[in-house]
């Protein structure tokens, strides 16, 4: 799948949750919401900096590609490959599995606590403001989880268990008619969800209940996928 759809997908998947959050707590905790929401959008981008076309790779997200790829993918894969002799560095390797999420958000503290640190030591930040870079950090995993699903719907498929298992895979092909299709579709459901939970009182069982309807979307989503794609044709 292209950047460009992981971002859309992303948010709109994550649309519903947020704006019952958003409804829920007070006026104080909106700055947490959007960097929770930021975390999820370079973490459904971070998975293709083992590919160089990818988008992350180019534009305003080429800081983050360059990061990603050099002080985490490149680093993580020279210490995977002086472990195992087979191991082939390729695009939809360990980078989308679950193996590759859970190396993700480790490594990822490292950097979010450097900054944490600096901003209260050297820049005096109070630590109310700076700790605020947490909710990036806790953001991430979710997105990255996401990217891994949106590519399940298609061809190429994920190997969620990486280096076991098999590939879950779709009929959606990338950057053709299905894909656009697939997204509109995304768009349209999690659009009149978003729309539907906003109207409702906010409620911790809102919340509650609108994540589990999030994620039972996404499945009837990848269920009736061969039928979008089969639309596409
Ligand atoms: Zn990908």
């Amino acid at each position: 799948m292209r950047g460009e759809s992981h971002l859309l997908v992303s948010i709109l998947i994550s649309l519903p949750t947020s704006m019952v959050l958003f409804n829920l707590l007070p006026s104080e905790s909106f700055s947490a919401i959007i960097y929770l929401l930021g975390g999820v959008m370079i973490g459904s981008l971070l998975p293709d900096v083992d590919a160089s076309d990818a988008k992350v790779m180019h534009g305003y997200w080429k800081p983050i590609g360059l990061f990603g790829k050099y002080l985490f993918y490149k680093p993580m894969t020279w210490v995977l490959r002086s472990r195992s002799e087979s191991f082939q560095e390729q695009h939809r390797g360990y980078l989308h599995s679950l193996i590759g999420c859970l190396l993700a958000a480790v490594f990822f503290a490292i950097p979010i606590g450097v900054i944490f640190l600096v901003s209260i030591f050297l820049w005096t930040v109070p630590i109310e403001l700076a700790s605020l870079i947490w909710y990036l950090w806790i953001g991430l995993p979710f997105g990255f989880l996401m990217h891994l699903f949106e590519d399940s719907f298609t061809k190429s498929g994920v190997r969620w268990f990486f280096p076991r298992g098999k590939a879950y895979s779709g009929q959606t092909r990338t950057g053709k008619r299905s894909e656009y299709n697939l997204t509109s579709a995304f768009f349209i459901l999690y659009g009149l969800m978003t729309i539907f939970v906003w109207m409702q009182p906010a409620s911790y069982e809102l919340l509650l209940g609108t994540i589990l309807g999030s994620i039972l979307l996404l499945g009837v989503l990848y269920a009736v996928n061969p039928i979008i794609s089969k639309l596409s044709q």
